[in-house]
């Protein structure tokens, strides 16, 4: 299960009110994409339903049980960050393991979780390597892979593509639309990247200073756009 409900979420810094009320209901193994202009609150929702930042009002709601007041680590929650910090010194396999060992499971039962997730990112043939030998998109993967190792039911993106080439975001765009359907797992991914958008969401959420402007699949709000702000956004341009 990863469904996960927000209901008139508020986040204010001192006076100034950066999320105004978000109502939204992401289903069990959706893939939702946030998009909105730089400052709009993108970065602040995540954060927020991953346990980083406290909500100042409303409710998060994570298959029918509200989180508001519990810490990160037992929300089920994996949140992958585009300035991904590996350990340098660590090999692969251990960067991956990291949160295993954490969580104190036994060898072989880190062994074979850390096998599982090479495999489905293809990393298998370099779980011996340090971070320093890898391309920048196999070290997103390890990235990725730490974060799928704890088996979260709910996957946060905040735009993990950002500082790749754009030949590597494509790729990158495919691998992570079969990791949802190997897992199947809910995913919420934020990006600025309307290529991004259309082609990876099931449905998409339009942020504009802290309200949700339209929620709707790729092609209705393309066709469809509710407002000037939503059509200039991701609106069909004729
Ligand atoms: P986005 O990710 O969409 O670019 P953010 O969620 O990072 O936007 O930021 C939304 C707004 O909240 C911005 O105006 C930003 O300056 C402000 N903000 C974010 N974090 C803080 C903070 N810790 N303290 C004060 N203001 C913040
Ligand atoms: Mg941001």
């Amino acid at each position: 299960m990863g469904q996960l409900f927000l209901n008139k979420v508020r986040k204010s810094f001192g006076h100034f009110e950066v999320i105004k009320g978000v109502n939204l209901e992401v289903n069990d193994g959706e893939f939702v994409v946030f998009v909105g202009p730089s400052g709009c609150g993108k970065s602040t929702l995540l954060r927020m339903i991953a346990g980083l930042d406290d909500t100042t009002d409303g409710d998060l709601v994570i298959d029918g049980e509200r989180v508001n007041d519990k810490p990160p680590v037992e929300r089920g929650i994996a949140m992958v960050f585009q300035s991904y910090a590996l350990y340098p010194h660590m090999s692969v396999f251990e960067n991956i393991a990291f949160p295993l060992r954490v969580e104190k499971l036994p060898e072989e039962t880190i062994r074979q979780k850390v096998g599982a997730v090479a495999k489905i990112l293809q990393l298998e043939q370099r779980l011996q390597q340090r971070p320093g030998m890898l391309s920048g998109g196999q070290r997103q993967r390890v990235a990725i892979g730490r974060a799928i190792v704890r088996e979260p039911k709910i996957f946060l993106f905040d735009e993990p593509l950002s500082n790749l080439d754009a030949a590597l975001r494509a790729d990158m765009r495919i691998e992570l639309t079969k990791l949802h359907r190997d897992l199947q797992a809910t995913m919420i991914y934020v990006t600025h990247d309307q290529i991004e958008a259309m082609t990876m969401a099931d449905r998409i959420v339009v942020l504009n200073a802290g309200n949700i402007a339209q929620v709707g699949a790729p092609l209705e709000l393309y066709h469809k756009p509710q407002n000037t702000f939503v059509a200039g956004f991701i609106g069909n341009p004729k």
